[in-house]
């Protein structure tokens, strides 16, 4: 008998603790996948260590098979992990699963090839292993193969004959669908007058939604897509194809347009005298073994991009180490990588959301094995298993998306900062318009300030012109925050009685702006418009006794989306047809209030007729690359208006776009969350941004019902240091980050009293803890949520306030371990650090 070692397994389940396994010979390195048996199932999990107590586990199972020769997860990353599982609280096997690629989460992408001769096996299980594969054709994926052998653990003899070359154990990626052609829909004739309109459509307000659903999608959909979306009819499209406004036609499948799209020329731009006192403080920190992390402060159009590309240079080209640039989500377009593809061509790797499975996974691989020096990418991108890591640069590094909304709940910059500073690599994180927490932490000195205060090019911020919506409702329009000016019959489909005696516009769109647009257009320049709020109506409301729709399973009012002439939930999704009377008081006066997008777009294409209007929104990029399609046609001057949601508000750079007019700036500064006066200055400060870009300069329209409010004037001023000042101040009592560390933990269930009751006991545990030994802490609630139902579960919460993280963090840690959630059904979730406490 061989000697039995004992290792302990993390596994990908909602356990804190590990698993002990048994294995045969050495055990595997810690970092090392493994397969093993866990309850009457497979699991794939990683080795963290050798077995704790030993003795007194009496049987362990043993692991059936080791899936790779070198760890998946190197050591620096194995105590990352470690790190966040304690921080986030959350298990060990869940926060390695997020840091690797989803292939190698997948036992049947492991596969045996057979290289030798079944007459060279050494014992009769081998000789059975071998003649079993020279049966199945050569290759096999292990899982099956184990369990069409029924012979237990194969991986003794895998190893033993890999080693002796007979066959090859490897993890393969999953194959990408095959390319193929798709039928796409195409506008042919493009229908800007909406009389046109009117008359082409009088009768069929189907055909009259495809197209608009067409239209706001930049132009061309995937027919099974634009089916789908909108519930529509092949027909409709037939219809549409036989008045000549839409073609159908086969296409290739877009492919990767971040693969497609040729590196540009590098750039020959000579850094500004800010740009390179940045750089010097830079490199200068790079010199250093434990450089402190760097706050970048750049205005908008400052030219922080250039600083990456300079300091990248230094790390990859002079200092032959590895770099991982993060950036938001919807920042990463084919313009932002072309900038690096350009200066370090293949070794690139991007990793984005779209990237299949496969793609992934071969990304990975490269950047493990030291192919690729640099990772450009979304959230996970920091976990880029680069070797010799020299920097890592948080581009906007305020933006909410760097914070996961489920398990493990990290927050990409901060995991950032603590994996820099572990592997003693630099940390910069840039951003116009920084969290309060990397300012703050700069102005303690944690973090070194540099700052960029000039545009490149010596170009000035924009001037900003305020329009006081309170003023201009009470010029005409109908009052109230952009009320939805129509009845349920006139959204369906009809046309509405435009031109009674009124302005196109009118109370939503100010004289001022509409002049301002109509001026652009007149040049051939480009505008961007902005309303943070999707669909058409925000929310439908009874005239009769105030009624408003809300949705079954959420506490939050459904909205009404033109395009597909249902009422949606923006959290759940569900969807409904608008009622035909009050369910309440059986009113049919029923007014459709607060606009949303498409509104907007609706009231644009009215306004200005002949100008070619693209929407982004949720709504409009739901395809794979729609996103980047609709970018597209802007950037080649196919769009002479864009607008849409916080979507457009980030990382754009059109010289062409000299004028920015924000429909309405209030939507979301009444929140109740501590943080909605920063979003409100960060969004109004980064859409203004988008404009003055190049020679032809540009001006921007805010218009609000709340000219003083500090965020708006601070944003109006593009003066960051004024709303920091303010908002620290209003964080102080009750104290919220930066001054304070937070934690919430919301409790869930079916059933009302449950989730309050388990929310009442959470809250009396942690209490006593507090007194027993966790001092310094501080409880507040519990209380119903703000979104009080979600997805049909009631939810609860309290918040947890420590000055000191550390004191916050073994209190949540105990709570872990010493809190069992009661109840049927009943969930629990811990959030550090949270970004929002709806
Ligand atoms: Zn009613
Ligand atoms: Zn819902």
């Amino acid at each position: 008998m061989p000697a039995e070692h004992r290792v302990e397994v993390a596994l990908p389940v909602p356990v804190f603790s590990t698993f002990t396994y048994s294995v045969e010979d050495s055990p595997p390195p810690p970092g090392t996948r493994v397969l093993v048996p866990f309850r009457r199932d497979e699991r794939i999990g990683w080795v963290t260590g050798p077995g704790s107590g030993a003795e007194d586990v009496p049987r362990v199972r043993p692991v059936l098979d080791v899936l790779e020769e070198e760890p998946s997860v190197p050591g620096d990353m194995l105590e990352l992990a470690r790190w966040m599982g304690e921080y986030y609280v959350a298990p060990l096997g869940i926060v390695l699963r997020t840091c690797l690629p989803s292939a190698l989460s997948d036992s049947s992408r492991d596969f045996l090839t057979l290289l030798g001769s079944p007459d060279q096996a050494g014992t009769p299980r081998e000789r059975r292993l071998l003649d079993a594969l020279a049966g199945a054709g050569g290759t096999r994926a292990v899982r099956a193969f184990r369990r069409a052998l029924d012979m237990g653990s194969l991986w003794p003899e895998i190893r033993r004959l890999s080693a002796r070359g007979l066959i090859r154990h490897a993890t393969l990626p999953p194959r990408d669908p095959p390319t193929r052609s798709r039928k796409v829909v195409r506008v042919e004739t493009w229908l800007s007058d909406l009389q046109d309109r009117d008359e082409l459509f009088r009768r069929s307000p189907r055909q009259r939604e495809a197209y608009g659903l067409l239209e706001s999608s930049g132009g061309s959909m995937e027919l099974a897509h634009l089916l789908d979306q909108g519930g529509f009819d092949r027909s409709v499209v037939g219809a549409l194809e036989k008045k000549g406004v839409v073609a159908v036609s086969e296409e290739e499948v877009l492919r990767d347009p971040f693969r497609e799209r040729a590196p540009g020329e590098p750039g020959r731009h000579v850094p500004t005298t800010d740009q390179a006192r940045v750089l010097d403080a830079l490199k200068g920190a790079l010199s250093e073994s434990s450089p402190r992390p760097a706050l970048l402060h750049g205005i908008t159009g400052s030219g922080k991009t250039l600083v990456y590309i300079e300091l990248l240079k230094e790390v990859v080209g002079r200092r032959g180490g590895g770099a991982i640039v993060l950036v938001p989500e919807i920042s990463l377009t084919p313009q932002t990588v072309s900038r690096f593809r350009a200066e370090f061509g293949d070794q690139v790797a991007v990793l984005h959301s779209a990237l299949s499975d496969g793609e992934r996974f071969d990304a990975w691989r490269q950047i493990r094995r030291g192919e690729k020096l640099i990772a450009v990418g979304a959230r996970s991108a920091v976990f880029a298993p680069l070797p010799r890591l020299g920097a890592i640069v948080v581009d906007e590094e305020h933006d909410g998306s760097y914070k996961q909304s489920e398990s493990p709940r990290y927050q990409a910059r901060d995991v950032a900062v603590v994996r820099a500073i572990r592997t003693g690599a630099l940390c910069v994180l840039g951003s116009a318009t920084p969290s309060l927490e990397s300012w703050q932490n700069a102005r303690s000195g944690k973090f070194q300030l540099l700052s960029l205060p000039h545009r490149v090019g010596g170009g000035a911020l924009p001037p900003v012109k305020v329009v006081d919506l309170k003023k201009l409702w009470r010029r005409g329009g109908d009052p109230g925050e952009g009320e939805g000016r129509e009845t349920r019959q006139g959204t369906r489909g009809g046309s509405r009685a435009s031109g009674a005696g009124k302005q196109a516009g009118e109370g939503i769109l100010s004289p001022e702006l509409v002049e301002g647009v109509r001026d652009r257009l007149r040049r051939g320049e480009q505008v961007i418009l902005l309303l943070n709020r999707r669909g058409y109506s925000n929310f439908v409301q009874c005239r009769e006794c105030g009624e408003v729709w809300q949705c079954p399973s959420c506490s939050v009012s459904l909205t009404f989306h033109r395009t597909t002439g249902r009422l949606l939930c923006h959290y759940c999704r569900h969807e409904e047809l608008p009622p035909a009377r009050c369910i309440r008081c059986g009113s049919t006066e029923l007014s459709f209030k607060g606009m949303g997008t498409e509104q907007v777009e609706r009231v644009v294409a009215e306004t200005f007729p002949g100008a070619r209007i693209a929407r982004m929104d949720v709504d409009t990029t739901q395809g794979k690359w729609s996103h980047h399609e609709i970018l597209g046609r802007v950037e080649r001057g196919e769009v002479d208006i864009l607008l849409g949601t916080q979507m457009i508000a980030k990382g754009l750079d059109f010289p062409r776009v000299t004028l920015v007019g924000v429909v309405n700036a209030d939507v979301g500064i009444h929140l109740p969350d501590f943080r909605a006066s920063e979003r409100t200055f960060q969004l109004l400060s980064q859409v203004a941004g988008r404009t003055g870009r190049g020679p032809l300069g540009g001006e921007v329209f805010v218009q609000t019902s709340l000219p003083d409010h500090y965020a708006v004037r601070a944003a109006l001023h593009h003066d960051y240091e004024a709303f920091a000042e303010r908002e620290l101040g209003e964080r102080r009592n009750p104290p919220y980050p930066p001054h304070t560390r937070l934690a919430n933990v919301v409790t869930s269930s079916p059933v009302l009293e449950e989730a309050a009751r388990e929310a009442e006991r959470g809250a009396k545990w942690i209490r006593q803890a507090i007194r027993r030994r966790h001092r310094g802490v501080e409880v507040v609630g519990p209380a119903p949520a703000p979104i009080e139902r979600l997805h049909g579960r009631w939810r609860w919460h309290f918040l947890l306030r420590s000055a000191s993280p550390g004191t916050l963090g073994a209190l949540l840690l105990a709570f872990q371990e010493g809190f069992n959630v009661g109840g049927r059904d009943v969930r629990l979730v811990v959030d550090r650090d949270p970004v929002a406490l709806l």
